[in-house]
């Protein structure tokens, strides 16, 4: 290559007071000031991908504080540099720190701007060539480069060459054109600031071998000495502190200290690194691990202080020692004592704890976590994840949750390679350095909600970390070294199985946690919830009481979920508004007691009266618990609290017009009632369907607009009428997306309810897909809708015939409370759903089924 390169005319400026960069080496500037971060913000990393990263690395004299006029204190020459690397950190204070190598010399010609960074037109002093034409041209100069190079090699030559950095360096120093040694040696040997610019100002070449030689002998002249010392043996040069202790860093030796004791500060180091080394021999890491962490603490010894690199292999080393290898805590099963301790924890789910104990059961007799992952499938709130956490209880085990929702690249799960800055372990080493455990039990959360990016997907990462035979070596890609988790029992929740990876739903066991009735949760919210707030807002049963028949209200007027979740968020409400008035009472019967005990200070005010009755007898205990306790919540106080009931009065109140009708629908949150809403104007017969629908749904309204046009007649309307009408149904909640054939049933009574202008039956819901002779076809998720219709407070359900089945499953308190019409057809719907409708028989159905 020896054609010149020609650097930009016009250079963005850094300007470094502490240092001076040198063509041809490369340096780490910390970036701090204002221009200086306003030139990395904007140039380097706001730029477009065509401006140049060449930059105009300037030395300025450091600024007294009064000084503001900086272009003074810029020097006349500076180094054109390529930024190979900007990193950026928050903390302690923004700043970046870029990593640059030096090009070339050039001449500070006229500052264009000053803010918000400088930029300035240059002129180019050294050529960028490879060529030694004059070298070759000029004798004398040919002479000074020979023996600039004779010395840099005999400088090299001492040092220790086993070092990977000295040999890189030596080979990198004997291929370097001549012209460049001045520079690339006085960047490496110890030299002052001052003359590091006389090498920088020497703008001839000549001038500049002479002014680098002095600083490279000197630095020759500086390892001799030390060398003979050590022969010598005159001094005992202490470097670790134990015989053939590490070998001597190139940071010191570039330094040039000869020092016969150890510093404070080398001393701190040495006992650091020595530590570290105990910790890894006390690890019990198995044979690989080891071998890995000694190679990298051999670097670390070798590496020079304050690099960056230095960090991160600290930082991994520190997790190598902190990994669970063989701790192992004691795996207890009695599974009498399980069953009492999943009993004590969770009210009900007798189907989800028998599966759980026959699984721990299994485990146990097996020796062996081999066999399906347990997945808990249900809507929020259920307890999933607290069952999770029995589990681990009752084993004994430590309990992680890792949280799946939205991890869409497979460094979640696995690790980033060490090569970025800033890089981590995945979750799973992550949650075993916390637990600090290898056989604890992991809750992988919302395995449905796993996303998908360019950067991999992170279910087949997952897939290796559930594989029996493959996860006893799991391999992070930080760690880079295989960690055992065949020891770890994974349990996964999910909301939807619908939306779970296939491969992974194939090595999972789903246990479906459908929700609750209102019976169960009042059980739930009095047994478990209640307690469990009190306990959580330092209450007691003497200042806080919450009847049962409050719990029913709130269950029924605040809340409509499958799950308790939102029900303990409202008994938390209860406790923080109790916990303050309490402490008012008694911030307010102290100072009353106060005034009671000195009279002639305060007297007594009115308002406590009845206060001052009860302190009148001096009893001290009576301030342990005001007057006004036990505070009882009463529907007033409820009203209070969290406001006006939400859900009372909404069926009622939608139900009073014709086209208005509930259905059921199945969501990954559990059953849901759903209104359906129609209204029609003058038009040609169209539909239009508003509330976020799938396709499946539209297709459903479609068949159920064609059935009622075919039907007219039946159903005493005019045919003709009826094409004049454009239809619009609408699906509330429409920032929901909804789904699915099942409302085929609720669009056809919609319909209907429209057109002959009668309300349908205010205590009905309903369910179930129709084709277009109406016949009326099963539908999934039926106990989730009946639930979901109860918790609601409906009291019929309209279900197709096929899907009586399913009742099996509902809990017999539920169906106490609920009539069921089996239907066939939507005939038999309409009949149900409204109070006394005459539906003649169509003369095809009864042959349909
Ligand atoms: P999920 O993981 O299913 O979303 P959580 O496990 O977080 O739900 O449960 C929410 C809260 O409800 C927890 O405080 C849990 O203890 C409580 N909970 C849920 N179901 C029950 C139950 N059957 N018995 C006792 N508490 C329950």
């Amino acid at each position: 290559m020896s054609n010149s390169i020609s650097i930009p005319r016009k250079l963005p400026l850094l300007q470094v007071a502490d240092n001076i960069l040198l063509p041809g080496s490369s340096m780490r500037i910390p970036v701090r000031n204002l221009k200086n971060m306003n030139m990395v913000k904007t140039h380097l990393l706001g730029r477009n991908t065509l401006s140049s990263t060449i930059i105009g690395v300037i030395p300025r004299e450091p600024l007294e504080d009064s000084q503001t006029d900086e272009l003074s204190t810029l020097h006349a020459i500076g180094t054109a540099a390529v930024v190979v690397q900007v990193t950026g950190t928050n903390w302690p204070k923004p700043s970046y720190t870029l990593l640059v190598t030096g090009l070339c010399r050039f001449k500070l010609e006229q500052l264009l701007q000053e803010t918000p960074y400088a930029i300035a037109t240059v002129t180019q002093l050294d050529k960028l060539t490879d060529a030694d034409d004059e070298l070759n041209q000029n004798s004398e100069l040919g002479l000074l480069a020979v023996n600039f190079r004779d010395q840099a090699a005999k400088l090299v030559d001492m040092l220790d060459i086993s070092i990977p950095v000295v040999s890189k360096l030596k080979r990198m120093l004997e291929s370097v054109p001549s012209q460049h040694l001045p520079d690339i040696c006085a960047a490496l040997v110890k030299a002052s600031n001052t003359e590091k610019i006389q090498v920088l100002d020497a703008v001839d070449l000549t001038d500049r071998f002479k002014k680098a030689l002095p600083l490279l002998m000197r630095q020759i002249e500086g390892l001799k000495l030390l060398q003979k010392a050590k022969k010598d043996k005159a001094i005992e040069i202490r470097i670790s502190g134990k015989e053939g202790g590490r070998p001597y860093n190139m940071r010191r030796i570039f330094r040039g200290k000869m020092k016969t004791d150890v510093d404070d500060e080398e001393n701190e180091e040495n006992d650091e690194l020595m530590d570290l080394e105990t910790k890894i021999k006390n690890a019990e890491m198995p044979e690989h691990a080891h071998k890995a962490a000694m190679k990298e603490l051999k670097r670390l010894k070798k590496m020079p202080q304050h690099m960056p690199e230095q960090a991160m292999i600290r930082n991994y080393l520190e997790l190598m020692v902190e990994l669970p290898w063989s701790k192992s805590s004691t795996d207890s099963l009695d599974l009498n004592q399980a069953r009492r301790d999943l009993d004590t924890d969770h009210f009900g789910l007798e189907k989800l704890k028998k599966r759980v104990l026959e699984y721990l059961a299994v485990r146990q007799l097996k020796k062996s976590l081999k066999g399906p992952i347990l997945c808990f499938v249900g809507p929020p709130g259920v307890g999933k994840t607290s069952l999770g956490k029995s589990i681990a209880h009752t084993l004994g085990r430590e309990f992680h949750r890792i949280s799946l929702g939205g991890a869409c690249d497979q460094s979640d799960i696995r690790g980033h390679r060490r090569t970025y800055i800033g890089s981590m372990p995945g979750r799973i080493i992550q949650g075993l350095k916390t637990v600090g455990t290898n056989n604890p039990v992991f809750l992988l959360d919302e395995v449905d909600k796993l996303g998908k990016s360019l950067h991999g997907d992170p279910a087949s990462a997952l897939l290796e970390v559930l594989d029996p035979e493959q996860n006893n070596s799991f391999t992070d890609h930080y760690m880079n070294v295989p960690f055992d988790l065949s020891q770890v029992m994974f349990i996964a929740t999910a909301n939807n199985m619908a939306t779970i990876p296939p491969p992974l739903l194939d090595r999972m066991e789903i246990i479906q946690v459908p929700g609750y009735t209102q019976e169960e949760k009042v059980s739930i919210a009095m047994r478990h919830l209640k307690p469990k707030q009190l306990q959580e807002h330092g209450l007691t049963l003497e200042q806080l009481q919450i009847p049962d028949d409050s719990l029913k209200t709130i269950i029924s007027k605040y809340t409509r979920e499958a799950g308790v979740r939102t029900l303990e968020r409202k008994l938390a409400a209860i406790c923080r508004t109790v916990a303050v008035r309490v402490l008012e009472n008694s911030s307010t019967a102290k100072r009353e007691k106060q005034k009671t005990l000195q009279p002639e200070k305060g007297g007594v005010s009115a308002s406590s009266e009845h206060l001052t009755d009860v302190l009148s007898s001096h009893d001290a205990t009576a301030l342990a618990h005001p007057p006004e306790m036990p505070i009882v919540i009463d529907d007033t106080a409820l009203e209070d609290i969290l406001g006006q009931p939400i859900y009372e009065r909404e069926i009622p109140e939608r139900l009073v017009h014709p086209g208005v009708a509930i259905g059921l629908a199945w969501t990954p949150m559990g059953g849901e009632i759903m209104f359906v809403e129609a209204s029609c104007t003058a038009g040609e017969g169209g539909l239009t369907l508003t509330g976020q629908l799938g396709d499946v749904m539209k297709e459903s309204a479609s068949l159920a607009q064609n059935w009622v046009k075919t039907h007219a007649k039946q159903l005493n309307l005019d045919g003709t009428e009826l094409s004049k009408k454009d239809i619009h149904v609408h699906f509330p909640a429409g920032a929901v997306g909804k789904d699915g054939p099942s409302a085929g049933v609720t669009i056809a009574t919609v319909l209907v309810s429209m057109f002959i202008q009668k309300c349908v039956r205010s205590d009905t819901a309903m369910t179930g897909e129709i084709t277009l002779r109406g016949v009326v076809l099963p539908v999934g998720g039926i106990k989730e809708k009946v639930l979901a219709a109860h918790r609601a407070g409906l009291r019929r359900i309209i279900l197709p015939r096929r899907n009586e089945k399913d009742l099996q499953e509902i809990p017999n308190n539920v169906k106490a409370d609920l009539v069921f019409i089996l239907v066939n057809d939507i005939e038999d719907v309409l009949r149900a759903a409204f109070y006394d409708l005459q539906v003649p028989v169509d003369p095809f159905v009864t042959s349909k089924l």
